[in-house]
């Protein structure tokens, strides 16, 4: 995770980079630093906390005027988080300093040799590990900075996004990556270095996306010089013009980013049904799955592999593609599979979801899917991520930039690009009737009128939330589509206000959970006319008679359960394969309610930070 952010050029580099940094705070925020040379000398400022800190404590610094510079914000795997162990990190000699995003898996292994060689450590990280092999390198092999990083990094095992600054060689940074993401912004007569484009977006439209395994040498006087690690032949960089624009990732107005996203669903499930459900004619196109369309038909399996919400969307997925393609869908957390040697068949087909394209287990995941002759298709959001780029085939959610930790548009999107491909490919296979593919459409092209239906009830929603706020536990039920749903509702509410939060499928609850339910808990039931009504009913009738505060999500005009719920939230009438799309949304603004209301940090949760790009 942890964000990188560099600067080479003529403006000041600080304010670029400490704007830079608050824009990459999604990605960690429990330490930051930056290091700046003025011409004659390297300063760097680190800090424990966040980047607001780092802010203050440069303000309380001597001014430093600098055109060069590299900051980090820091989510720590190796060595708690304080000052000592805050990027940037440095050599022994002092002239060496690294930002790095990843691990250095053989760490302690380099670091041995390091110390018998008589270097010395001062911080617990991995990186000064490498900071240091790279300054070992440049003493041994007499080579230049960009030499020296390419055969310190031979020596690496692990994961990593880094940019390099020699004080000795003032005029030049080096980047490099394998596993972790970097983007390079190409302006005039000025570079920028970043983990993803945000933090640049007003100074270029051009950037160039480092590939993996790929080394840039970046001087503002001359062009950038791009290499692969394991060799010096120099590589054309292929500049792409930065889709993105200033006012998608600022607040907009809104309190919290994951309020603007929530809000901005109605409009991220339009751009994701946009010029793929074509409703007047009555098809839907997935331009991406077009060559690819009999491997899906003849597939033996579909194995889904993602982490967090995108296992959720994973879990939804394999009702909707069970039902309307009849191939058999297996769901697995890409962490578990990686490591347990599964079994793949190459007329499986693997399903890679992850809302920033960059998570560090569902890459492994393809791999091992690729080398075991599998076809994968990615469903993830950002535009040109390493998933995106590894996959066979894909197809872009379009939410728009999420950097609200809490996944919430990336999640909705996600289900709605899954639920085109379950249609189109049930269609095309004939397991779906050409009256009910219609009858699909017509529904999905309704979904985000029905999202914002919802959105109006935030009123009645936040006076539930503050009925909840004190809870210390909660139980989340739902059952058949919404059982998933009931699994995301509760990940929501533990990440972003720290309350204990389980979700059951309903009918679980006899197996177990029904012993934790007394007039404390509050269990919020997914309830909807469509699905397993009659079922859920008895279940919220078992949670009443036990005494349990019951919130319920309901279709619009529900008596029965009304007659038995402490609260119920309406969601519009559907089709039940869309319902999860409808019922999240409820779910999501009672968590971000809960959390602002026990005055937790909604968009910066403790510990967490958004795209996971360390195992
Ligand atoms: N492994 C490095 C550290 O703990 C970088 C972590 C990251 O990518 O956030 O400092």
């Amino acid at each position: 995770m942890c964000g990188i952010v560099a600067y080479i050029g003529q403006q000041q580099a600080s304010p670029i980079i400490i704007k830079g940094l608050k824009r990459l705070e999604y990605r960690g925020y429990d330490s930051t630093g930056i290091s700046l040379y003025d011409g004659t000398e390297l300063h760097t400022i680190k800090t424990t906390g966040k980047v607001s800190d780092l802010e203050a404590k440069f303000q309380g610094h001597d001014p430093i005027q600098a055109t060069i510079g590299i900051g980090h914000t820091r989510w720590a795997t190796h060595g708690v988080p304080n000052d000592v162990n805050a990027h940037p990190q440095t050599s022994n000699s002092g002239d060496l300093v690294v930002v790095h995003n990843g691990i250095i898996e053989n760490y302690a292994s380099l670091k041995e040799e390091l110390i018998q060689r008589g270097y010395t450590f001062s911080s617990d990280t991995d990186t000064e590990v490498l900071v240091n092999l790279i300054e070992d390198v440049q003493r041994k092999e007499k080579v230049k900075l960009g030499k020296a990083v390419q055969i310190a990094l031979t020596q690496v095992v692990g994961a990593y996004a880094i940019v390099v600054f020699d004080n000795k060689k003032p005029n030049e940074l080096v980047a490099a990556r394998l596993g972790s993401p970097l983007a390079i912004g190409v302006g005039e007569g000025e570079f920028f270095v970043a983990s993803d484009a945000t933090p640049f977006i007003e100074y270029t439209k051009n950037v160039i996306y480092l590939e993996e395994e790929h080394l840039a040498i970046i001087r503002c006087d001359r062009d950038i010089s791009i290499r692969k690690i394991t060799s010096d032949k120099v590589i054309k960089p292929y500049i792409e013009e930065l889709q993105m624009s200033l006012e998608n990732i600022q607040k907009g107005g809104y309190d919290h980013f994951m309020l603007k996203e929530i809000f901005e669903q109605p409009q991220a499930i339009r751009d994701t049904l946009r010029g793929r459900l074509l409703s007047n004619e009555g098809v839907i196109t997935l331009s991406s799955l077009r060559e690819h369309e009999n491997k899906f038909l003849k597939a033996r399996r579909i194995l889904i592999v993602a982490c967090g919400t995108s296992w959720h969307a994973g879990l939804v997925a394999e009702y909707l593609l069970e039902k309307f393609t009849r191939i058999p869908v297996e769901v697995e957390y890409a962490s578990e599979f990686r490591y347990r040697d599964p079994i793949i068949f190459s007329d499986d087909i693997i399903i890679a979801i992850s809302q920033s394209g960059e998570t560090a287990d569902t890459l492994a995941a393809i791999n091992i899917a690729k080398e075991r002759g599998a076809f994968v298709f990615g469903v993830c959001n950002v535009v040109g991520s390493s998933i995106s780029r590894l996959t066979d085939a894909g197809c872009y959610t379009h939410a728009g930039p999420e950097i609200g930790v809490a996944s919430t548009k990336a999640f909705t999107t996600q289900i709605t690009v899954l639920s085109l491909l379950a249609l189109r490919l049930g269609m095309v296979k004939g397991t779906l009737s050409r009256s009910e593919y219609q009858q699909h459409l017509v529904e999905l092209e309704s979904i985000p009128d029905k999202v914002s239906e919802i959105l109006k009830q935030e009123r009645l929603i936040k006076e539930v939330a503050s009925s909840f706020k004190d809870a210390n536990n909660c139980i989340y039920l739902g059952r058949g589509y919404n059982f998933p749903v009931a699994l995301e509702g509760a990940l929501k509410l533990k990440e972003i206000s720290y309350i204990h939060a389980e979700g059951y499928p309903a009918a679980e609850m006899k197996h177990g959970p029904i012993a934790l339910i007394d007039e404390q808990m509050p269990v919020v039931v997914i309830a909807t006319k469509k699905g397993h009504y009659d079922k859920v009913v008895s279940n919220i009738s078992e949670i009443k008679s036990r005494k349990g505060r019951i919130i319920a999500i309901v279709s619009e005009g529900d008596v029965r359960v009304k007659e038995l719920a402490d609260y119920c939230i309406e969601i519009p009438e559907s089709l039940e394969c869309f319902t999860p799309i409808l019922t999240t949304i409820p779910l999501q603004l009672l968590s971000y309610y809960i959390a602002v209301q026990r005055g937790c940090n909604v968009d910066q949760p403790r510990n967490l930070a958004k795209s996971v790009t360390v195992e």
